[in-house]
């Protein structure tokens, strides 16, 4: 498939990395059919905000909106929903949608994200349980976020903790199961998730680590969670954040490779060259890791996917920017850059009773991630230096003395 025999895309999923590809597409000049497919009702929005502001009640859904509902046909990108995709002709190259219809296509992007895992316990279908993911969680969620209801969080990943904070910047009473023996286990270290742990505490979380839900208890809607070990919590209202599944069903209906999400090239490409994958749902060599395969659940992600597949559909080439993520909770601004995963060694700069510092993570003497707690400028340098493969030794990234940005110009 060369660029000049494309002329027809869809792009399966219309959450950012879907809609971002249709319209990285038209910027860049791509000047056929784009079809974006998308299973909710409305127009594609950000979903960071669904667990922070939004829930909060800040944020309409109109303000999330990643570009007015009235942008696609303007840019005359067909835009289809609430449409769900069901089966992929790879030999024929279409896409069948519910109902029937059947879709020709040169290029197809699968961007059909993930899914939220659910609970496997009896009660778990009880009314006020609930996962988070879409809008439609936030909004069957959020009448019930009222002053002294009883919320029961299950997992104490990033979904745990910032619906957390909410609940208690609301006046909920809040308690958090989590099964490891610390929160965000999967995404930082011991001493950064230390750091939260004191931090929800003092804002009046409670927290069972090492706890494991066995029932939830009711009759028609949640009553409460009794744990394995014999304990019982009363509960109003449960939301389980214990990770998502990425959504590889047609990928794996067509036979396209599939390892911890669809398999793909540093350029988005899939088992099928015709097909590309991006967002939560794709696996793809990491560079500045070594061209580590990792399957990232991040607005970054997505976004750069979107860049990567319009580049090369366009006949272009994408620079590839380090990762990063942040997670909003209470007024604590977490940044973090690169991938932690197998550091050996750990260094702060400035302290965590200031609720202003940065944990700097390194592997073989070379920086691989910060995490930066309210401190911008750490976050911006380390992800810099990470980009260029630079790295400054912990002696010297910890010296307070001298301003980061000097730091950062000063390694090699
Ligand atoms: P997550 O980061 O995978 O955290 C889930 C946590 O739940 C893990 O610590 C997990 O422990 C624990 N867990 C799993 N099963 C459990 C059980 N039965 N009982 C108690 N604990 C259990 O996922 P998440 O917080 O649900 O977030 C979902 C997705 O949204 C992720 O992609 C996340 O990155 C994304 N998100 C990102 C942000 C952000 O970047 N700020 C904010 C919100 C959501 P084990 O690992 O031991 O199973």
């Amino acid at each position: 498939m060369t660029t000049s025999e494309i002329n027809r895309i869809i792009i399966i999923g219309a959450g950012q990395a879907g809609a971002e590809t249709a319209q990285r597409l038209r910027q860049g000049g791509f000047k056929g059919d784009i079809t974006l497919i998308g299973e909710e009702p409305c127009a594609p929005y950000q979903r960071p905000p669904l667990s922070k502001k939004y829930l909060l009640g800040e944020l309409p859904l109109e303000r999330l909106l990643l570009r007015p509902a009235s942008h696609y046909a303007e840019e005359h990108i067909v835009f289809q929903s609430p449409v769900k995709a069901v089966w992929i002709d790879r030999a024929n190259k279409r896409v069948r949608i519910e109902g029937g219809r059947e879709l020709p296509y040169d290029a197809l992007v699968l961007a059909t994200g993930a899914r939220p895992r659910k609970l496997s316990l009896v009660g778990a279908d009880l009314e006020g349980v609930h996962t988070f993911r879409t809008a439609a969680d936030a909004d069957a969620i959020r009448p019930r976020f009222v002053p002294g209801a009883k919320l029961i969080v299950i997992g104490a990943g990033y979904i745990g903790l910032e619906v957390a904070a909410v609940g208690r910047q609301l006046g909920l009473d809040v308690t958090v199961v989590e099964t490891a023996v610390r929160p965000l286990a999967r995404v930082t270290s011991p001493e950064v998730a230390g750091f939260f742990l004191d931090e929800h505490t003092r804002q009046g979380v409670r927290f069972v680590l090492g706890g494991q839900p066995a029932v939830i208890k009711g009759t028609d809607r949640v009553t409460g969670v009794a744990l394995i070990d014999g304990g019982e919590l009363p509960a109003d209202l449960v939301i389980a954040g214990i990770g998502v599944n990425p959504d590889t069903a047609l990928a794996e209906q067509c036979g396209l490779k599939v390892e911890n999400g669809i398999l793909t090239d540093a350029e988005c490409r899939t088992s099928d060259p015709n097909i590309f994958a991006i967002g939560d749902v794709a696996s793809r060599p990491m560079l500045h890791y070594g061209n580590r395969i990792a399957r990232l659940e991040s607005v970054h992600n997505a976004v750069e996917g979107a860049k990567i597949v319009a580049a090369t559909i366009l006949g272009q080439k994408q620079a590839v920017e380090a990762p990063w993520f942040w997670s909003d909770q209470y007024d604590l601004k977490l940044q973090i850059a690169g991938l932690f995963q197998g550091y050996d060694h750990v260094a702060f700069r400035g302290v965590m009773a200031d609720r202003s510092f940065a944990a700097f993570y390194y592997k073989d003497g070379k920086l691989i991630a910060v995490d930066a707690v309210n401190r911008p400028a750490e976050y911006l340098g380390a992800k810099m230096l990470i980009q260029t493969g630079r790295s400054l030794p912990p002696e010297v990234i910890t010296d307070e003395s001298r301003p980061m940005k000097e730091l950062v110009a000063s390694a090699r």
